[in-house]
């Protein structure tokens, strides 16, 4: 079954070798064979397929990769983030709430809960997106949350390293690389630490890591989210694929993230949500750092879904162009979850996309909270 989308008013490719940063085609179409991209190109100059579908001269993107969510939770802080927004500081002990109410939910609860958030993704473009656990904490409640993501998505990350309870750390971390990784490891494709002043030392963190590599996870990173630390740096000698906050930055590090190839993924619904100092993307993207978009969704720093704000915000308040803003969402997304599959729609990619009610990707900057996203497809079909 083949399917053309003809009479797109700008295709967005993110095509590697094109001229432009986005590869943007005008006045085109693209073939959909199966799931995957078959063919782009002018609309002219299209093949047959055996059925047709008219953009209406709507703009095409690549679906937006969401690679960083907390999205297996119960309970909301809506009251500890009034109590923010009326001047009290953001500390990371809220996290227990979370964690109490979590326990508390039962599989069903926490299925629908999440069902309801992927479907809010969904709507707003994200047509791929990564799972953390971190609000069980205990060997049941990590490898339940990580069973619960994986109905919803391969990219599932166990971050049993999310925030320290009283008591010795180091015990602690015993405990994280032990019986829970042991548990959690079937159900995930990654492993994640919060290396922070208050959470897990470098040390920690790289121990972390490291049991989850022995066991076959892929690392990643939270790290520089609340001050300047080691993290980024720890993140860059591991050869990681992406580091996510990287808010408090020095020159030393951002030079360790070009010379690692690290990506560097930027949450700007954080510093949104908590009056945080916005992460400066313009010296990433200058040093030559490539760097991602996320939407970092959790119920504490960060309670959006959406990544189309996530670009208004970094358009706006981290002075990337509306191209490098989509071009981290998609693109670099993909590549912050090490994916070749998606990101990009080129022959050979998956037909994960999305129709814009706007005929160029600029307006998901230029029109900040409308509902642009008309529909997007995943697999070469509406969802
Ligand atoms: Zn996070």
């Amino acid at each position: 079954m083949s399917t053309l989308i003809t009479n797109i008013g700008e295709l967005v490719t993110n095509d590697p070798d094109a001229d432009d940063l986005l590869g943007v085609i005008e006045r085109a179409a693209l073939l959909i064979e199966g799931t995957t991209v078959a063919w782009v190109g002018p609309a002219d100059a299209a093949p047959t397929a055996d059925q047709q579908v008219d953009a209406g001269g709507r703009a095409v993107l690549p679906g937006f990769v969401d690679s960083h969510s907390h999205l297996v939770f119960a309970g909301d802080r809506a009251a500890e983030f009034a109590a923010r927004m009326a001047g009290e500081s953001y500390a990371a002990g809220g996290i227990r709430t979370t964690v109490a109410a979590t326990r508390a939910a039962t599989d069903e609860q926490l299925i629908a809960h999440v069902a309801r958030l992927v479907q809010e993704m969904r709507r707003q473009g994200t047509t791929t997106m990564e799972i953390k656990s971190g609000y069980g904490l205990t060997v049941v409640d990590e490898a339940r949350s990580l069973a619960i993501a994986r109905q919803f998505t391969e990219e599932t990350t166990f971050l049993g390293a999310h925030v320290v309870p009283d008591g010795d750390p180091d015990e602690y971390v015993a405990l994280v690389t032990g019986p829970r990784l042991e548990a959690a490891a079937p159900h995930a494709r990654w492993i994640d630490a919060f290396c922070e002043t208050g959470a897990f030392d470098a040390d920690q963190a790289r121990t972390v890591l490291e049991a989850g590599i022995a066991v076959g996870l892929r690392p990643r990173l939270h790290a520089n989210q609340l001050g300047p630390g080691p993290g980024v740096r720890l993140a860059a000698e591991l050869g990681l694929t992406a580091v996510d906050h990287c808010t408090y930055l020095t020159d030393d590090d951002i030079h360790a993230l070009r010379d690692s190839g690290t990506i560097a993924t930027l949450l700007p619904g954080v510093e949104f949500s908590t009056r945080q100092p916005y992460p400066d993307a313009r010296a990433l993207l200058d040093a030559g750092v490539s760097v991602a978009l996320a939407s970092d969704c959790n119920p504490g720093s960060s309670y959006t879904s959406s990544m189309p704000l996530c670009v208004a915000l970094a358009v706006r308040e981290m002075r990337m162009t509306p191209a490098e803003a989509v071009h981290a969402a998609t693109a670099g997304g993909a590549a912050a979850l090490d994916r070749d599959d998606v990101g990009a729609l080129i022959p050979g990619r998956r037909a994960d996309l999305v129709f814009l009610d706007a005929p160029t990707h600029v307006h998901l900057a230029y029109r900040p909270g409308v509902p642009l996203v008309a529909q997007a497809w995943i697999e070469g079909r509406p969802v």
